[in-house]
């Protein structure tokens, strides 16, 4: 990268620039001692949920295969800590309902050095046997999605992949465990680099970065093999710059059809974190214990970046981090404009979270009870739509229940639910919590119509009743994250 790529930003069209408040930069990523009780939930990935294979009363080592994956659209789970199985029955999760979750007490004398997994001769494997490996190992994309990684690393036969793009963006305000993982664990990223390019029989990567990285940029700058099949590049600073999307027509130039994948333009992307940890574990054949955790906000008494086993209950995280008053503070998991905020205390770190924020309860309410005004028709929203949506009329739509036509005529499938939206409205319409109800209600129709037409060729009958998503609301709480609180 030269002077020539910082002046010219790359970037997409639209977007936003909310405050970047990523005060946890410079603060190289620390461990905390384990918990004494993990909680680890079958379903934690996109997909179907692992299948325990421990007992209740049996003891595990840290690293050891305690659920087997479920068919392609499942990946295991593996011990994060020595100890023994506890129970294995319904938690409080962080997707919302109880679900099953296998429960580990902790010996005290846990060592956080790994020594489950068979060292393995990466250069000896074909394509096929490293996305094997890559499911063996558990991951899925760390940046949120918690898509398996071994299903985004197999392309379909008919395409052709030439480019591995990697995220190294860290678009949402806070975060900053990206940011340090790839100052920290600069090897291991151009390790995994190298073994997901051949997976996917890519000749090139481009790691995009944010242009307010630098110090990122030059650590990776100093590892680039001189052959040039992999480089990094600046890109803007700028909200949803890490979304799959934008982030190709950023690096590459290149636009992804509406409603499409990335394979269709010859791509596939992974987020650095995920790269990182697969550069690591794959040559030692072992399992994803851990993942980088960004944990700060204005409730924090030491924020920073820690390695956070998985399965780690929120609450022995913030208790050693510093926070106080936990009853009068707003925890979100994630980055404040597409994070989720949480209920209980007692759910554990999964293998999406990228981050954990603290913020005061008080003024996140007093800022999600804002007054809504009418649509003043001013635009903004449309200017800031990365997927180059309407949004003001979509909300109408929201307003009268219209979802199939919001569906059918105005695209509300692209909608990735980024909130730009939302954030720049100044009438404070919940214009994306209205998006995430309507598809949400599209899907149950879908669902539904799916399972009477299965009904209908079966030759059953059956009363549908009127559980057709009528009886809700399409105007939806007002959230108040995609405001990106404040300190
Ligand atoms: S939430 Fe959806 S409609 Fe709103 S800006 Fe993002 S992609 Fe566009
Ligand atoms: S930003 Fe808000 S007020 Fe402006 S056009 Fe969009 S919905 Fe209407």
């Amino acid at each position: 990268m030269n002077l020539f790529s910082f002046i010219t930003r790359k970037s997409f069209a639209r977007g936003v620039h909310p405050a970047s408040n990523k005060s946890t930069a410079g603060t190289p990523l620390r461990r905390l001692p384990f918990a004494p009780r993990m909680i680890l939930p079958l379903a934690q990935h996109i997909g179907k949920p692992a299948v325990p294979i421990v007992s209740v009363g049996q003891e595990v080592v840290r690293g050891q295969l305690i659920a087997r994956a479920d068919g392609f659209m499942s990946v295991p789970l593996h011990a994060p800590v020595d100890g023994v199985v506890e129970a294995i029955e319904l938690m409080p999760s962080a997707r919302g309902p109880w679900t099953e979750s296998i429960v580990i007490h902790t010996y005290e004398a846990s060592t956080q050095e790994q020594r489950w997994g068979e060292p393995r001769d990466m250069d000896a494997l074909t394509p096929q046997e490293i996305i094997q490996a890559v499911q063996d190992s558990g991951m899925v994309g760390l940046g949120g999605a918690a898509f398996p990684s071994h299903v985004k690393l197999t392309v379909p036969k008919d395409r052709k992949i030439h480019t591995l793009v990697v995220n190294g963006c860290e678009c949402e305000p806070y975060l900053t465990c990206d940011h340090r993982v790839m100052i920290e664990r600069t090897d291991d990223l151009i390790q995994g680099i190298r073994y997901a390019m051949r997976a996917i029989g890519a000749d090139k990567a481009v790691i995009g970065v944010e242009d307010n990285k630098p110090d990122a940029v030059a650590a990776i700058q100093a590892k680039l093999p001189s052959d040039g099949s992999i480089t990094v590049v600046a890109v803007e600073t700028k909200y949803p710059q890490g979304a799959e999307k934008m982030l190709i027509k950023s690096a590459l130039g290149l636009d992804v059809p509406a409603g499409g994948l990335p394979s269709e333009v010859g791509v596939v992307v992974n987020n650095v974190g995920t790269l990182a940890l697969l550069g690591r574990l794959l040559p030692s054949g072992q399992g994803l214990t851990e993942r980088a955790v960004t944990v700060t906000g204005p409730g924090i008494k030491r924020p920073g970046d820690y390695w956070v086993p998985i399965g780690t209950p929120l609450r022995h995280i913030l208790a050693w981090a510093g926070a106080d008053d936990v009853s009068e503070r707003e925890i979100i998991l994630g980055g404040p404009m597409m994070g989720q905020a949480i209920a209980s205390l007692d759910v554990p770190v999964t293998k999406g979270v990228s981050g954990i924020l603290v913020f005061d309860r008080r003024r996140v309410e007093a800022e999600s009870q804002r007054k809504i005004y009418p649509c003043i028709k001013c635009g903004e929203c449309v200017n800031a739509c990365p997927m180059g949506l309407n949004p003001s009329m979509l909300g109408l739509l929201a307003e009268h229940r219209e979802y199939d036509h919001m569906g059918r005529d105005y695209h509300l499938g692209d909608c990735f639910e980024c909130g730009c939206c939302t954030f720049v409205c100044p009438s404070n319409i919940p214009l994306v919590q209205q998006f995430k109800v309507a598809k949400g209600i599209l899907r149950e129709r879908a669902a539904l119509a799916k399972a009477k037409a299965e009904l209908h060729e079966s030759g059953e009958r059956f009363d549908f009743g009127h559980a057709e998503g009528e009886g809700r609301k399409g105007g939806g709480s007002r959230h108040p994250i995609n405001k990106a609180p404040t300190p």
